[in-house]
């Protein structure tokens, strides 16, 4: 493995909840194949955002630009993003079907998604609710009774 193409020292290897990741030491950034970029962040949601609720800000971390080469084949990384999270700008190699995410895009990544499946959880409690009030209203129409005439 490479080096980091943010500071070129030596990339490590490192193992988190069963999903290779390749990291730098120093700017903490993180080389991960395209398909275990979720799990990665779901790893890291309980270190980085252990208390986001559906009302938190995204504080997004600047965006400190695109990388020139792919740490693993040189090449040059195609920019992609990630949920409309502002900043984010991930550096993806279609060749080697990994990502290079910039440590303070793991942080904003992080929360991004934490702060969505909070919202979709308040979300799902709200509808839950409006079902039930709409039910208590039908209750009440049905017990009515009309008036008799005569
Ligand atoms: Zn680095
Ligand atoms: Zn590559």
């Amino acid at each position: 493995m490479g080096r980091c193409p943010r500071c070129q020292v030596p990339l490590l290897s490192a193992d988190l909840d069963g999903i290779p990741v390749t990291h730098c030491p120093r700017c903490v950034g993180a080389w991960v194949e395209t398909r275990h970029v979720i799990g990665f962040l779901d790893a890291l949601a309980p270190k980085l955002a252990p208390d986001v609720t559906a009302n938190s800000s995204l504080n997004a971390a600047p965006d400190p630009g695109p990388v020139a080469r792919c740490p693993g084949c040189g090449g040059a990384p195609t920019l992609g993003g990630f949920m409309n999270a502002p900043h984010v700008r991930i550096d993806h190699c279609s060749k080697c079907a990994a990502s290079w995410l910039d440590g303070p895009e793991i942080g904003t990544m992080v929360r991004q998604r934490a702060i969505a499946a909070a919202r979709s959880a308040d979300t799902a409690q709200w509808h839950a609710q409006e079902r039930e009030g709409v039910n208590r209203r039908l209750g009440l129409q049905i017990g009515r009774r009309e008036p008799r005439l005569g």
